[in-house]
């Protein structure tokens, strides 16, 4: 399997990324219109961010006579996996299930949405261990206290 450096984008840049993911390409002023009042940050602020988002080369950007137009190298589908998989890697994996089972009931989800989980569900029951191992540094969970 292809393994992929997983992105890491920080929570400010995502509301930058998310201007862009909605729009498909911008420029720095519409990025600072969209969100000088509702981030209530400085100009500044938001071209360091848009800075730190090219250098990562997750921004694209394309000069267009006097202005700077930006598009989104990465997917927001990539950088949710992105997500998934950190909070995930920082957990012990026999506690996967009670950290899904906390974004299930705090996730706001129609009714279609809950028939996907419940076919991926169902999809994931036919492989799965009866008690799933964990990989944990010893010392950083409590599995090997109920094994010694
Ligand atoms: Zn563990």
């Amino acid at each position: 399997m292809e393994t992929v450096a997983p992105i890491q984008i920080s929570e400010a840049e995502r509301e930058i990324m998310r201007v862009v993911w909605a729009n498909l390409s911008v420029t720095s002023r519409e990025i600072i219109d969209i969100l000088e009042d509702k981030m209530d940050w400085k100009e500044s602020t938001i071209k360091t961010l848009i800075g730190r988002l090219v250098d990562k080369n997750i921004l694209n950007t394309k000069k267009e006579g006097r202005k700077f137009i930006y598009s989104a190298n990465v997917s927001e589908e990539t950088t949710i996996q992105g997500y998934a998989d950190d909070i995930l890697s920082n957990v012990c994996n026999t506690h996967h299930g009670s950290v899904i089972g906390q974004f299930i009931e705090d996730a706001k989800l129609s009714t279609s949405d809950i028939e996907e989980l419940i076919k991926l569900l169902e999809e994931k029951s036919l492989a799965a261990p009866e008690a799933v191992s964990c990989e944990c540094v010893p010392g950083q969970c409590e599995c090997h206290l109920v094994n010694e």
